[in-house]
């Protein structure tokens, strides 16, 4: 496209290595045995790295995904809902265990499946082990609010109980943390789960999916509790259309989440959806730079741009923009494009061709729409790799935000725009339909209170970049992100019922309101 600047640190290894790698991890956690394909429901086990197959798995039919609700449905019933909610926390503490003994084991296929580098993937684990962590303690937090009754001897609450099988589908981006975030939660809780992960990730799953197995062994847990299937879009609507599914949480693109919503609307189920983002940072006038420049360039670059909260737009205030643009125009220049699995690389692979294609489009779009790419955009490895689709990062400057800007392309392209006032900044930070992640740095108190008060977004912050959640607030975003929470803070309360309990203690039977009726 333009400047061509990045170069690879390491070669690509090839697909057999990676395989042998998968293996050895799959193994470790518990994965000896993989179903073997058959030629009509055919799933193939894939890594960016090359582009090229590791593996061919079966994929779940209609019946399975019928027995694998049957199962959770069964093991709710019977043994999950009635165990007390502590003693569900020992699953989840054993759980977070067998994750911190084999967190390189699953960083390794989280490399492998979903080309994130190695410092990354390992943050990906770290956050499964935090989250353990946190439904432990909510395992004995799950509180109810009691409050004053109007009526004399009598006492009104709130109790919460299990909702019962959870249907969880993942994106490929995050392939395992965010099973983590519902199923540690959704255990607790009382709840049975059934997973339906990305086509893109299925070795993943079923590591994850073993070493639950193992922690209910060990802690006596009905192995039960946890189901997974591995298929793409039509497995997870089977999962969607099941009555007996009482919540959907589904992560993934607004296109999916279109589907998804009016199909468990339709049987009136509950449904958590956790949707595309069109994320942007407003840099004002008082910006620290450095921070500025860094938290963009980690947001923007990092994981390939293919994180929900991936930084896509910058506005910067004019009488700092060339300054901000420069300098993370300078930083993409160093950044290191090639193999997730070396330790030097900070930029891997596209997840594949489509978002390849994807990115071009963009960029073309972009330029014909008046934008100017400063930097990046340019395929790498593509001779090493043929199959693979390594970018380099893109900055393109742009008037204004047009049609393309305002959509979420699943690429490291990074639009920077320039305003006057703050209230033409969120303007524009508003003026898109996604409404995940935002950021404002700066270091004015009024300009910072301000962003936080009118930024549309469910997630808000001051001087630090759009992505990087820690597992402790809710996560999730409005508008066509979806509006569902997931994770921390009182997330857990979407995967319980509440009930309002009225209580008479008294020997008389006084109505509310004063009702008489005698
Ligand atoms: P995707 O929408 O293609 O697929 C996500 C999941 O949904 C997959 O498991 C897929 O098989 C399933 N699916 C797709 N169509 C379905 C249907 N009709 N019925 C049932 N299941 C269906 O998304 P992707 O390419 O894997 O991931 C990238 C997208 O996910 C991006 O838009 C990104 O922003 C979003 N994402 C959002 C969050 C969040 O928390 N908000 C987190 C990660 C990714």
């Amino acid at each position: 496209m333009t400047t061509s600047v990045s170069s690879p640190t390491s070669a690509i290894p090839p697909t057999d290595e990676i395989g042998d790698r998968a293996e050895a991890a799959l193994a470790r956690c518990g994965v000896d045995h993989l179903a073997e394909a058959t030629a009509a429901g055919r799933l193939y086990a894939r890594t960016p790295i090359t582009g090229e197959t590791l593996l061919s798995l079966a994929q779940a039919t209609e019946r399975d995904v019928d027995h694998a609700v049957t199962a959770a449905h069964d093991s709710f019933r019977t043994a999950w809902r009635d165990t007390p909610a502590p003693e569900r926390g020992a699953l989840v503490r054993r759980l977070g265990e067998l994750l911190r003994e084999h967190k390189y084991d699953l960083a390794d296929l989280v490399s492998i499946e979903a080309g994130k580098i190695r410092s990354e993937a390992a943050g990906e684990v770290q956050e499964m082990i935090d989250v353990c962590d946190f439904a432990l303690g909510l395992s004995r937090q799950l509180y109810g609010r009691t409050m004053a009754s109007e009526r004399p001897g009598h006492r009104l609450m709130e109790t919460w109980h299990p909702l019962g099988v959870v249907g969880v589908i993942t994106a490929f981006n995050f392939p395992v943390a965010v099973w983590a975030w519902n199923t540690a939660v959704a255990l607790v809780c009382g709840d049975t789960v059934v997973w339906k992960p990305s086509e893109m990730t299925p070795l993943t799953a079923l590591a994850c999916d073993a070493l639950l197995s193992r922690a209910a062994a060990d802690t006596g847990a009905p192995t039960n509790v946890h189901q997974v299937l591995l298929g793409g879009p039509d497995v997870g609507e089977h999962l969607v259309d099941e009555p007996r599914v009482a919540l959907i949480s589904a992560t993934g693109s607004v296109r999916m989440g279109r589907t998804v919503g009016p199909r468990v609307a339709a049987r009136l189920g509950r449904c958590l959806l956790e949707l595309g983002g069109n994320n942007a940072a407003v840099v004002t006038p008082s910006a620290d730079p450095e921070l500025a420049v860094r938290g963009t360039v980690f947001a923007a670059a990092g994981t390939a741009g293919q994180r929900c909260t991936s930084l896509r737009r910058l506005i910067v205030h004019e009488d700092v923009a060339d300054a901000i643009t420069e300098r993370v125009v300078d930083a993409y220049t160093q950044l290191r494009v090639g193999d997730p699995l070396s330790d030097h690389t900070l930029v891997g692979p596209l997840i594949g061709q489509r978002a390849h294609t994807a990115m071009r489009e963009a960029l073309t779009q972009a330029t014909a729409d008046g934008g100017e790419v400063l930097v990046g955009g340019n395929r790498r490895l593509e001779d090493q790799a043929p199959d693979a689709y390594y970018v380099e990062p893109a900055v393109v400057r742009m008037p204004t935000q047009t049609a393309i800007v305002r959509q979420e392309t699943f690429a490291p392209i990074l639009y920077v725009m320039t305003y006057r006032s703050l209230d033409e900044a969120v303007e524009l930070h508003n003026g898109v339909s996604q409404g995940l992640s935002s950021a404002v740095f700066t270091q004015d108190q009024r300009e910072a209170e301000r962003f936080l008060a009118l930024s549309d977004c469910g997630i808000v912050n001051v001087n630090i970049g759009t992505s990087g959640a820690e597992i402790g607030g809710a996560f999730g975003g409005e508008k066509d992100t979806g509006g569902g929470r997931e994770s921390g803070s009182d997330a857990w309360k979407s995967y319980m019922r509440r009930a309002t309990n009225t209580v008479n203690y008294s020997e008389e039977l006084p109505l509310a309101q004063g009702v008489r009726f005698v």
